[in-house]
């Protein structure tokens, strides 16, 4: 039943590196960001990196297109543009089941995942756009709290935040203002994994930080441009260690995305529970996200276009079709791959980490 793609040689050391700094050839700032207090603290972080920077005559980023889609892609991968956060971004969208609503701090990520989310997601090149008026995004937060009871957020939907921290300071100035919300939480997820700023920050026990992890043959293979799985977890350990030994004390999670049924996935995800339990080998408060690999129609056009290349799975034949209430439909296992997959993740999921809580398998 089960879709299986080959693997490649399974190393039998895990593979550490760390991200490299991700540094963009061309820093485009508007007029209007430049405006910005925030704005002008990332453009400090900018020259501190001697990065050029442009400004642009207007509060348009345009002509980041090649000849190609795939040299578009090049060019708007290199490229980070601060920006103001259009009206737009100032009315939220729910985003069940991982919080309550979305916000943004940007919008494109520097990675290079070949079946990355954003695809089909995000309109126009992926040029890293990030928003210089993030006090005013934040102060916008509060009239979506509900009253008397825990209100969550999700900052990563469409970015990776700990991948531009670095450039923009953004994530640790939202962990800041969370920690001051009593009845706000936030929460992130990365592929990266530099986290030594952020561990002093007063969170207030309101984050949850989240590592974005897979299987070695999916990590190895299809995620250019990251942090190694095992620096990811160390990351986490750092996050989740209490004070005292030097960590961070947030609450952590581990979203295990995209699942794939490759071939032997039963070995290479246990290899992957077993590298959890070993970073992760003390108290702490620990939830688990589970997504299985997912496309739509749109999403695999554009993938296609950015990795001609690539092996990843997206043959629609072996799939089921799921609409959702608008019409669009996307491809996903078929359920009995999806049955056995969620069997295995729970139970053994839930036997080594007894504490840690599930929120969801979608
Ligand atoms: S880290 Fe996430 S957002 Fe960035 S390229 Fe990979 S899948 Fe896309």
């Amino acid at each position: 039943m089960s879709t299986a793609i080959t693997s490649p040689v399974i190393q039998s050391e895990p593979v550490v590196h760390k991200a490299r700094l991700w540094l963009p050839e061309r820093v485009l700032f508007t007029p209007a960001a430049l405006e910005e207090p925030w704005g002008q603290q990332i453009l400090a972080r900018v020259q501190s990196l001697n990065l050029p920077v442009e400004e642009l005559s207007r509060n348009r980023v345009t002509g980041l297109r090649g000849e190609t889609e795939r040299e578009t892609y090049d060019i708007a991968k290199r490229t980070l543009a601060v920006v103001t956060a259009p009206p737009s971004q100032f009315k939220l969208s729910p985003i069940p089941p991982s919080a309550d609503w979305q916000f943004h701090l940007a919008e494109g990520c520097p990675a290079h995942c070949q079946y990355c989310y954003l695809a089909g997601s995000l309109q126009g090149p992926p040029v890293i756009r990030v928003f210089a008026n993030l006090p005013q995004i934040l102060d916008n937060l509060a009239a979506y709290e509900h009253p008397g009871e825990t209100t969550t957020f999700e900052v990563s939907c469409y970015t990776d935040p700990l991948g531009i921290e670095h450039l923009t300071g953004s994530l640790a100035e939202c962990i800041r203002y969370f920690g001051t919300r009593p009845d706000a939480h936030l929460r992130w997820v990365s592929k990266f994994n530099g986290v030594d700023e952020l561990l002093d920050l007063p969170h207030n026990g309101h984050t949850r930080c989240r590592m974005s992890v897979n299987a070695a043959p999916i990590s190895g293979r299809f995620e250019g441009g990251t942090a190694s799985v095992t620096s990811r977890l160390q990351a986490l350990r750092q996050l989740a260690l209490p004070h005292s030994q030097g960590g961070g004390g947030y609450p952590v999670g581990l979203v295990i995305a995209p699942i794939m049924p490759i071939e032997d996935w039963q070995t290479h995800y246990s290899r992957l529970f077993d590298s959890i339990s070993s970073s992760l080998d003390f108290d702490c408060d620990l939830t688990f996200e589970l997504i299985s690999h997912r496309f739509t129609p749109g999403s695999k056009e554009i993938l296609t276009s950015w990795y001609p290349q690539s092996k990843l799975d997206m043959d629609e034949s072996t799939r089921s079709v799921k609409r959702n209430k608008f019409g669009g439909l996307k491809y996903v296992y078929d359920s009995g791959t999806m049955k056995s997959l969620r069997h295995f993740f729970e139970q053994e999921l839930t036997k080594r980490f007894p504490q840690a809580k599930i929120l969801y398998w979608t």
